[in-house]
């Protein structure tokens, strides 16, 4: 393994009740690396998204974080407290609770909620709060009750939450899916803002999202690895032609 590699899956397979979802799939993500998963739907995406966090036990394989630690058999809160951090599809924030309450509450789990559950909120966790409001463009909204955002600030509310517990890797679930274009270009400059800082590994089905990265493409197709380069070389591929467009 490179001395690098944050994350390294090794031939990773998982099955559900006798169906392999999985095949012997092998992934590499490097430290301050983005990195799209891309393939049909079936392809096997979510379910390696799901292995890595702990949600899935794969029945055969490895997952190895930070260079030395198998994290394969551990508990999903085990590998959140590691460093990894994901964000599902549908947004888990609190609704009735407004937005600067839902960033309190993500940085005191990050601490062990029952400690500081009745603990005031600090100076320095107050200026951390604020420069999150920034950095997902929410500072004008911080009182507003989470559930009144849109469905783009939702999401950008809960990769805030995210990062406020500072993993080290991020996992995203098709982060655009239902936005509109300018919602999708606001999340664009948040990953790359985000990039700047951790590693993430971000399952998308928007091709031309995808595109305005200059980031390493990894395919999968009926849970296996199709083919790994940038995306020309990807789109070049007869192969990945084939299973997109059914030739
Ligand atoms: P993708 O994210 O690429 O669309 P998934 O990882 O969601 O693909 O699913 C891969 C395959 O595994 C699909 O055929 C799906 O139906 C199946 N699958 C996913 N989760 C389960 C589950 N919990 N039980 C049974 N089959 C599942």
């Amino acid at each position: 393994m490179k001395e690098s590699a944050i994350l390294q899956c090794d031939d990773v397979t998982v099955e559900f009740d006798g169906f392999k979802a999985v095949r012997g799939m092998s992934l590499q993500l490097l430290k301050g690396e983005l990195r799209f998963l891309i393939g049909p739907n079936g392809a096997g995406k979510t379910t390696m998204l799901d292995v890595i966090c702990g949600k899935v036990r794969p029945s055969s394989g490895k997952v190895t974080f930070g260079g030395k630690v198998d994290i394969t058999r551990k508990k999903e809160h085990q590998i959140a407290e590691l460093g990894i951090g994901r964000k599902f599809q549908a947004p888990s924030i609190f609704p009735s609770m407004t937005v600067e309450e839902n960033l309190e509450i993500a940085m005191r789990q990050k601490r062990g909620v029952f400690a500081t559950l009745f603990a005031k909120t600090r100076g320095e966790d107050r200026d951390r709060i604020g420069g999150q409001l920034q950095m997902i463009g929410l500072p004008d909204k911080a009182s507003w009750r989470a559930g009144g955002l849109s469905h783009g600030e939702k999401q950008w509310l809960e990769i805030g939450m995210l990062l406020l517990q500072e993993p080290e890797v991020l996992l995203l679930d098709e982060p655009v899916a239902g936005m509109t274009d300018k919602e999708t270009d606001k999340t664009g400059e948040l990953l790359r803002e985000i990039a700047r800082q951790r590693s993430v590994v971000v399952v998308e089905h928007d091709m031309a999202f995808v595109r305005s990265f200059a980031s390493k493409v990894t395919v999968m197709h009926e849970g296996r690895l199709l083919k790994e380069g940038s995306m020309d070389e990807v789109q070049a591929d007869d192969r990945v032609a084939e299973v997109y467009l059914g030739k």
